[in-house]
């Protein structure tokens, strides 16, 4: 989980870099950066720091951020924790000029290529995995700075969309399973690279294309070139389906489906799975509104707004102590009583992953009046944990790993529960399933890329 933002050949290039970071803010909430040079590269500022993007920066901080370059990132920590000097871009000085880097994703063998390296006597600044990645490009030998970015890559497993910057170029790469986003798009002259295509719709640039699993592209003064990062062994796309389920911005497109409509089709289909008999549907918003429209609209129920959201508050799962996020709930959504009291409520949300949030909305449901709750969520039980970026707890903490769907039903006090299935969910984001262009490891346990630890 992590946002990133670059673009070249731009005079304004971080204050377009701040705007693409707000579009991405959801992608992460912990830390923020922009790093900008210009000319040969030999000359980079940086600006970064603890926080939302519009915390961290101000006008006098993006006014000093002057070059034609830049790389941004938003973070949300899955490797390393959320230690300030994890924040991100990071950058390096190595024998050909400054290397500075931007990444989404998590190296699934992190551990064991940093136990290497400081064998070796690398000192690390960070706990981040993305140091890694600086290590092994600062080592590689090759003449052209691809070729040292091929020979670095191909040493790292597990998921990494990045932005490198390095002399006169920007470098865009998606790992060969493409687990994260990264696409390409236009604004005049400039090229501009983004997690997601809601940045590039902010500043007004045109979507050109995804960058491809296994491609980097590069960008300078010459335009863009693309190249194959390298032929991993059975390199097969396997895109994150989470970030159709709930990661990505609804208003844009990822991996090639479009997130709204894919949201409403599960919604429709968990409709026909598993139906309820009931008065009206009620999102968990915002996560759980496109599929419980869908859901509506296939059952015919009424949609109600039963629960509303403040938006003065942040996503409350985001935060990492547990403590905070108990409390964070009933910051954030509050019932509506005059929807709710006396009726049959199906509540549809996105996702239950340590349920603990659910059981704190059944209970506010019902204490608003509802006479019964029906929970349905827009995708399977999450029973696994992610180790291709998306934050989710270890297994343990998941409830679907352990109990039933009884148990589980009892545990968040609804009347009944129901899930979308597996083929349900791989049909709604436009997925034949032989084809099996998605990850989906957190549901089934199949991680395409083998997790090793040190
Ligand atoms: P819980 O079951 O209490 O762990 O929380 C589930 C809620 O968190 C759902 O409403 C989801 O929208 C949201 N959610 C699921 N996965 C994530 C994630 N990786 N990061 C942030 N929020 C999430």
């Amino acid at each position: 989980m992590c946002g990133i933002f670059g673009i070249s050949g731009h005079a304004e290039a971080a204050k377009l870099t701040y705007l693409g970071l707000h579009a991405l803010q959801h992608r992460g909430q912990e830390s923020a950066g922009i790093l900008v040079t210009s000319g040969d590269g030999e000359h980079t500022s940086r600006y970064a720091g603890v926080g939302l993007v519009a915390d961290v920066f101000n006008q006098e901080s993006l006014d000093r951020l002057s070059g034609d370059r830049a790389i941004g990132h938003v973070r949300y920590s899955t490797a390393g924790g959320s230690d300030v000097r994890n924040v991100q871009p990071m950058i390096a000085e190595t024998g050909t000029g400054p290397i500075a880097i931007a990444h989404n994703g998590n190296l699934v063998n992190g551990d064991v290529m940093r136990k290497a390296l400081e064998s070796e006597g690398a000192i690390f600044a960070s706990r981040s995995d993305t140091e890694i990645i600086l290590h092994l490009l600062a080592r590689a030998r090759a003449q052209r700075f691809q070729d040292r970015v091929r020979a670095a890559l191909a040493q790292v497993t597990g998921a990494y969309s990045l932005l490198l910057m390095h002399q006169e170029t920007i470098i865009g790469i998606r790992d060969p399973s493409g687990f994260r986003p990264l696409v390409l798009g236009k604004l005049g002259e400039s090229y501009v690279l983004a997690s997601e295509t809601g940045a590039l719709d902010l500043i007004e640039a045109t979507y050109i294309r995804d960058i491809e699993p296994g491609e980097m592209v590069l960008i300078d003064k010459s335009g863009v070139k693309s190249e194959r990062l390298y032929h991993a062994p059975d390199e097969k796309p396997r895109s994150c389906i989470f970030e159709l389920v709930y990661f990505a911005r609804p208003d844009g497109k990822v991996f090639g489906s479009d997130v709204y409509s894919s949201r409403v089709a599960m919604g429709k289909r968990l409709a026909k799975e598993v139906p309820a008999d009931a008065d009206l549907v009620v999102p968990v918003p915002d996560s759980g509104v496109p599929a419980a429209l869908g859901f509506a609209e296939a059952s015919g129920l009424p949609f109600r707004h039963g629960l509303l959201r403040s938006h003065y508050v942040g996503r409350t799962f985001i935060e990492p102590s547990q403590q905070i996020r108990h409390f964070g709930v009933k910051l954030k959504l509050s019932a509506v009583r005059s929807v709710l009291d006396g009726k049959r409520v199906v509540v549809v949300d996105d996702s239950l992953v340590r349920g603990t949030t659910s059981r704190k909305i059944v209970k506010m449901i019902r204490e608003a009046g509802a006479k019964e709750v029906h929970l349905r969520i827009s995708a399977p039980p999450t029973k696994f944990p992610c180790f291709y970026g998306i934050d989710t707890p270890t297994k343990k903490e998941l409830i679907a790993s352990e109990q039933s769907l009884e148990e589980i039903t009892k545990y968040v006090t609804a009347d009944s529960l129901g899930y979308l299935s597996l083929e349900g969910l791989h049909e709604s984001v436009g997925d034949d399933r032989n084809k099996r262009r998605f990850c989906n490891a957190c549901f089934t346990g199949d991680y395409s890329v083998p997790v090793s630890s040190a």
